[in-house]
């Protein structure tokens, strides 16, 4: 069997171990004579696995009591809107900081809600920097501020959150959940959708402060609400119980590889691998974001002409390389080189970028 060098955006590559773990109990999980999917998410045996990732994603992410983690549906994009329906009251404004095309999206759902304002922006120059933190305005009049942790489509990353507004922090963190330690008690919320860094898609990670969860506007539908969730363990309804076996797989993965301090050197390796080669080409690989705002998840470069990014792209898919299109918005390259990517399949794109150049300057 050969597996793909996926380099895939989201959903994305997950641990082999896991895919095989997940074969081997395909028709028998936990000697039930049934798959884990045909099991009632009311039993023990489900529920066993929903507890367990709920208490492995405390531990690895070394969140505070004070939160609730919640495993919820419909993606970061269903997120957008519940933020604002359940935070932003009428005599307040939801302060988005813009760093992409998920940060615009997320501030178009909230327009739909209220009133809106952006401390800061990098549209200007086509999102390839985050702000510098001392440029951000934050208001008294802020209900929360929104920010997106790293930006898939661009290519940028937040390198600390080194940011204190009085209202209550809220982030995106679909694109880089998990890739390293995060200050989670520096956020009121933290949300992400699986499908990147986590699991399969169809199961969404909700990290809210117990404070949040008080006041909720009375229209707000029961589904729609937080405390609802809350209240229930995620239990209220019927969860994606597959997606979130998937999840706890993978969550004991990162655990065996080093928890989250683990997967930031794992990470950093694997970028460094590919920056390099992007710096050392003398301009024959552009990087789209400046070098100082890099993600280290997503790693995006354009080559000097539209007919080379085409040759380029069309000989790495022949090579065997997934995924390496960049997102229809911004063009050029993308290597998304989440957890589960292996330093392997990074060495193996990096002596393929270094074979190109040479064959073609
Ligand atoms: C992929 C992505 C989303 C959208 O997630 P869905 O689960 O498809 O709704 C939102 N924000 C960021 C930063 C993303 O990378």
């Amino acid at each position: 069997m050969k597996r793909a060098h996926n380099f895939n955006a989201g959903p994305a590559a997950l641990p082999l171990k896991v895919l095989q773990q997940a074969q081997e109990e395909m028709l028998n999980f936990n000697n039930t004579g049934m798959s884990v999917m045909e099991l009632s998410h009311r039993g023990p045996d489900y529920e066993q696995v929903h507890n367990e990732a709920i208490t492995l994603i405390k531990e690895l992410l070394a969140i505070p009591d004070q939160y609730e983690v919640l495993l919820m549906q419909g993606g970061a994009s269903l997120q957008f809107s519940m933020i604002p329906m359940n935070f932003l009251s009428k005599d307040k404004t939801a302060n988005y900081i813009l760093t992409g095309s998920w940060s615009e999206k997320a501030i178009k759902e909230a327009n739909y809600v209220g009133n809106t304002t952006s401390g800061a922006s990098s549209k200007e120059s086509n999102y390839t920097y985050i702000p510098n933190k001392d440029s951000i305005s934050f208001n008294d009049s802020d209900a929360y501020v929104h920010l997106t942790s790293n930006n898939t489509i661009y290519g940028t990353q937040w390198q600390d959150f080194d940011i204190k507004p009085t209202s209550p922090l809220i982030v995106d963190m679909s694109s880089d959940i998990l890739s390293r330690p995060v200050p989670v008690e520096h956020f009121s919320m933290i949300y992400a959708g699986a499908q990147k860094n986590l699991g399969p898609s169809g199961v969404t990670l909700v990290i809210i402060k117990k404070d949040l969860l008080k006041h909720v506007p009375e229209h707000v539908p029961t589904l729609l609400r937080y405390k609802t969730h809350a209240d229930k363990n995620s239990l209220y309804h019927t969860p994606p119980t597959f997606a979130i076996y998937i999840l706890n797989k993978v969550l004991h993965w990162v655990k065996e590889n080093g928890g989250a301090a683990g997967m930031e050197e794992r990470n950093a390796k694997k970028a460094r691998l590919l920056y390099d080669t992007i710096d050392k080409s003398a301009g024959f690989y552009q990087g789209h974001a400046e070098k100082d705002s890099r993600s280290s998840m997503n790693v995006t470069f354009n080559l000097k002409t539209e007919e080379l990014n085409a040759k380029f792209l069309k000989e790495a898919k022949e090579a065997g390389f997934v995924g390496l299109n960049g997102h229809r918005s911004v063009g050029g390259c993308r290597a998304s080189i989440y957890n589960a990517v292996s330093l392997e399949s990074c060495q193996a794109l990096q002596e393929f970028m270094t074979n190109f150049q040479k064959n073609n300057s």
